[in-house]
Order: structure tokens, then sequence, then C-alpha cells
């Protein structure tokens, strides 16, 4: 018996969500049931529904940034049982035997990992579907727990923007002394303050938006460059380590590579396509680098969930109904949330849908 859920969907790149009733797997031996209760709204989820990558099938329930309580595990399930706290990030599954996936790095799988939405199951090759829902089934090893010290209702957004700006922080070794940028104050941007913040750096977000600058500070930035400004960014000097670039869509490299000091890197986290062209000239004469950074591992994601337990580090979030989505996604698209919004699942109801 296949398990009855509610959620919301997009039916096309056209359509707006809207209610959708579907069935989750049965639990396999090593999977985990559980009840979501809130769901954080990713730009990814908006530029996934509107087909911006041109990957996208319908019906289409976003949601990867999923907390929950388990309900029910399958019989050899060792790490949950009923009723623990857990997340939910990006992905589901990956092939559990390449090189990257015994490292820890699911997310670069060489086979791919599989998407919590918008990817197909790696046995029935069924549909994902994430948690714009009631309810969701994941194999174990990429459930997350939620430890105690976290606030159930704030903690989504660290499943996918936490780890998405975490795991750049990590690889380029940020810590006491960093310098840090950090382009777009948004859903992933506001997390990457936080989280450079709380391991030592010193951090500068790079903003359209003047109005942010208290926002900035508030956050623990040391500094708050406008990047419409053009003699504050030419007086700016290029003294960052690391750049975290999370701006949504195509726009200008050339602003930012020259600010990187000697060796440093900009690293992408947003925007996935083409870019506006780019001068080689900043690269070369100052052996910048720059890069690209998909989520993290799951170990990772569980060590990014532990550290911001330790330093009481959480997403600043305005929860909205389920039946908000939509407007939830145009006020995102006009940079309007501060910074995350999250679904509060008992806001669904079969009724409701
Ligand atoms: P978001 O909450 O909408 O924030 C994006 C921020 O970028 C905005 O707040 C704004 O900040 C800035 N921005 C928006 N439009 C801009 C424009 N036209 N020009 C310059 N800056 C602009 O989005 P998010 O959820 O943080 O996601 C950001 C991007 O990361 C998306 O493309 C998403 O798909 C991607 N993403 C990637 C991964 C990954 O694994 N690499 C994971 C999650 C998300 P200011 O007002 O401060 O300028
Ligand atoms: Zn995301
Ligand atoms: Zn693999």
């Amino acid at each position: 018996m296949t398990m009855k859920t509610i959620g919301y969907a997009a039916a096309s790149a056209e359509a707006p969500l809207a209610p959708f009733h579907f069935d989750r797997r049965d639990l396999r031996a090593n999977d985990v049931a559980i009840d979501i209760l809130y769901s954080g709204v990713c730009h990814s989820d908006l530029h996934s529904a509107r087909n911006d990558w041109g990957w996208s099938s319908y019906p289409l329930v976003p949601g990867h940034e999923i907390i929950g309580v388990v309900s029910a595990v399958g019989a050899d399930v060792t790490r949950f049982k009923k009723g623990d706290r857990v997340g939910v990030g990006c992905m589901v599954d990956s092939c559990q035997k390449c090189d990257q996936c015994a490292k820890g790095e699911e997310q670069l799988c060489r086979e791919g990992n599989t998407g919590t939405y918008n990817g197909q199951d790696r046995i029935t090759g069924e549909a994902t579907a994430g948690g714009y829902s009631k309810a969701i089934v994941v194999r174990q090893e990429f459930v997350l727990s939620v430890p105690e010290a976290l606030d159930m209702s704030r903690a989504a957004p660290l499943l996918c923007a936490g780890i998405t700006t975490y795991s750049p922080l990590k690889t380029w070794g940020v810590g006491p002394g960093s310098r840090v940028g950090v382009i777009g104050l948004g859903g992933l941007g506001h997390m990457a303050v936080k989280l450079a913040v709380g391991l030592g750096a010193h951090v500068t977000v790079l903003s359209r938006s003047p109005d942010k600058a208290a926002d900035a500070k508030a956050l623990g930035a040391h500094a708050l460059l406008i990047s419409t400004d053009e003699t504050a960014m030419k007086s700016a000097g290029s003294g960052f380590d690391l750049i975290i670039d999370t701006v949504p869509v195509k726009h200008d490299l050339n602003l930012y590579t020259p600010l990187l000091d000697v060796d440093g890197t900009l690293v992408i986290v947003g925007q996935i396509g083409p870019m506006d062209e780019m001068s080689t000239t900043p690269l070369l004469l100052g052996r910048r680098r720059i890069a690209g950074s998909p989520i993290g591992g799951i170990a990772e994601t569980q060590e990014m969930l532990d550290f911001c337990a330790s330093k009481s580090i959480h997403p600043e979030c305005e929860t909205i109904r389920m039946d908000q989505i939509n407007d939830a996604f145009d006020r995102m698209e006009k940079s309007d949330v501060r910074y995350r919004f999250v679904i509060d699942m008992a806001s669904l109801t079969a009724e409701a849908a």
C-alpha cells in the first residue's frame, strides 16, 4: 500500500503552484517516512517550477529544505526511530559506490545524485517529489538529525541555503582572519554571512540594496559595499580571499573579480547558465580564480547543523501558509524576502487542498 499524501505542484512552467494529490512509495527496508512540518522556499524552487534551467519535468512538487518528524521506519533502519527530529536537503540518493560517494561527497556522485524533486528514483524510475507536501519517504543515508538546540520552525533553510554556503567556506579554508565577501543578501547570502562570521571571518556584504545596510550589520557583517556605487567599488581595493556569489540571474562578474586578493577565489553558487562576457585580465594578473560549488555532502550537512546548534545560528525566516506560495515566489523574484520564506506545512490540510 503506497501512502497517499498531498502537496503543491506546478503542472507546467507557466502554471502557478496548486494543490496536488499523489502517492509516496512503500517503505523499503532502509527507508524513513517523515511527517513534514516545515519546508523552506529556495530560489531553485522558483527556477525549477518555471523551468529556467530547461530540465524540469511536470507535475513538479518543489521543496528541498525539509524539516519533520519520523513517522515510521523500515525493517533495517538503525539510525532513526519514530519521533526523531529530522531534516532532508537537496538530494535523496546517490550510487553509494563511487569514489565521491565514498568520500562523503554524494552531491558530486559520478552517476549524479538523485534530486529531492525533479529527479528519478534509482530503483523504479519514478519522479521524485519534494517538500511542499505533508510527507516524504527517504533512505536513511540521506536523512539528517536535527539537534535539540535548533528551533524546528527556523531550521529548514539550513538544509539548502545553509549547506550551500557552508561547504565553500570549508572548501576554501575560511577561519579567523579570512576576508570573505558575499554577493546578494538573500536566502543563501544571509546564511553565508552568519556562517562566515561564525567561523571567525571578516565579512563584507556586496549588495545592490542600500536599504539592507542595517540588516547586514545585524546579521554580523563587518562592512557593506553597494555594488551599484561605482566609486565605492573602485576604491574598495583587492582584499578578499573568498567571494561567494549568490546572484540568481545573469550578471557581470567583471565588477567583482578585481576585488579578490592574489590567489583569491570567487565561487559561484547562484545562476546556472551563461554569464555576461568576462575579462580574463584580472584573473591572469592577480592569479585569481573563479569556481562553482553545489550544495554539500551528507556528512558535511550534519556537521553544519551541529555547528549551527553549537553557535545558535538560525536563518531569518518569514513563516507563510502553503496557499501563499505563489505570492511568495513573486516576492522572492523581487528580492522582497528577509531572508527566507518557510512554509508551515500544518497550513496544508486535505480539506484545504
Ligand atoms: P534569493 O533569496 O532570491 O537571493 C538572491 C539575492 O541576489 C537577492 O536577495 C539580491 O540581493 C541578489 N539579486 C537578485 N536579483 C539580482 C540581480 N538582478 N542583480 C544582482 N543581484 C541580484 O535567492 P537564493 O535562494 O539565495 O538563491 C540564490 C541562487 O542560488 C539561485 O540562483 C539558486 O538557484 C541558487 N542555488 C544554488 C545552490 C547550489 O547548490 N549551488 C543551492 C541553492 C540555491 P541584494 O538585494 O542584496 O543585491
Ligand atoms: Zn536550494
Ligand atoms: Zn556515487
